[in-house]
């Protein structure tokens, strides 16, 4: 449940907008009172999310891509005037043992679910740091802090994203820029369609839910982090939704 209002006046640009715990961040910053754009690589889910958000825009580009992020940015810039929330939660996840696994698999995983991250900071934190006030909301994931069988990739990626933000957060709090990372543990969403159903049993027999979470229970928590007063609480942390740990 998300207070109505938290977010009344504040944008926010979403990527991963389309689809699983990004579409569910976006739905819950509208319901907040928040404008939102959503970013995604996939055109036609994009348009559709939009569309039946009420979003400002849906915006294609691949994060990983230098230039098309950069003119993703000024295009949401556009869209909304400014950016006071970024929320990053495009990502993929393929599973290999790293013994298997090829170069290309590697730098695949690292250049979306990590330099994607680092791509969309670059682009949207400067405008915050002039305007002296912005939150950045980063998915990383339990298995960041974990591993996962044949996700070595994955793992690292995730893992960087958490030392990408708390050093970030490090650079930026001076200038009234909120940085924060959720670290979900398993949710359902189209992402983990490809993982084996041995690894689905075991680690939902792991929850203490006794279940995979849904993405409209990590809303929630990036509602509170994109919000104020309750988002000024938390600088630099990594909150856990159904992963087992107790919120600092
Ligand atoms: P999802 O597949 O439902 O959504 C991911 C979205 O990202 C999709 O719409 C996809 O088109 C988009 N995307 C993928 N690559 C992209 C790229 N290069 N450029 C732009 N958009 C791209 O998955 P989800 O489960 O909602 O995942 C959202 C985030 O949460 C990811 O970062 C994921 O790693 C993380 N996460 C997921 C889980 C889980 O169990 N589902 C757990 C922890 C963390």
């Amino acid at each position: 449940m998300t207070t109505p209002g938290a977010l009344d006046g504040r944008t926010a640009l979403v990527t991963g907008g389309a689809s699983g715990i990004g579409r569910a961040i976006a739905e819950a910053f509208v319901a907040a009172g928040a404008q939102v754009v959503l970013l995604d690589r996939d055109r036609t889910a994009v348009q559709q999310a939009s569309a039946g958000l009420g979003a400002a825009a849906g915006v294609v580009a691949d994060v990983s891509d230098e230039a098309a992020v950069r003119s993703a940015v000024a295009e949401a810039e556009r869209a909304l005037g400014r950016i006071d929330v970024l929320v990053n939660a495009a990502g993929i996840l393929t599973q290999s043992p790293l013994v298997e696994m090829s170069l290309a698999q590697w730098q695949e995983t690292i250049d979306v679910d990590l330099t994607g991250v680092f791509l969309l900071c670059r682009y949207v934190v400067p405008g915050m740091v002039a305007r002296g006030s912005g939150r950045v909301v980063n998915i990383a994931s339990q298995l960041a802090i974990k591993g996962g069988t044949s996700l070595t990739h994955y793992s690292a990626a995730k893992a960087g994203v958490i030392g990408l933000t708390k050093a970030l957060a490090l650079e930026v709090a001076g200038d009234g820029v909120l940085v924060n990372a959720i670290a979900p543990g398993p949710i359902e969403t189209p992402l983990v369609e490809g993982i084996s159903a041995e690894w689905k049993l075991a680690k939902q027999a792991e929850l203490p839910l006794g279940r995979f979470g849904r993405p409209e229970e990590v809303a929630p928590t990036a509602v509170l982090l994109a919000s104020s007063p309750g988002g000024d609480l938390y600088v630099g942390q990594t909150l856990g939704p159904n992963s087992g740990d107790v919120m600092p």
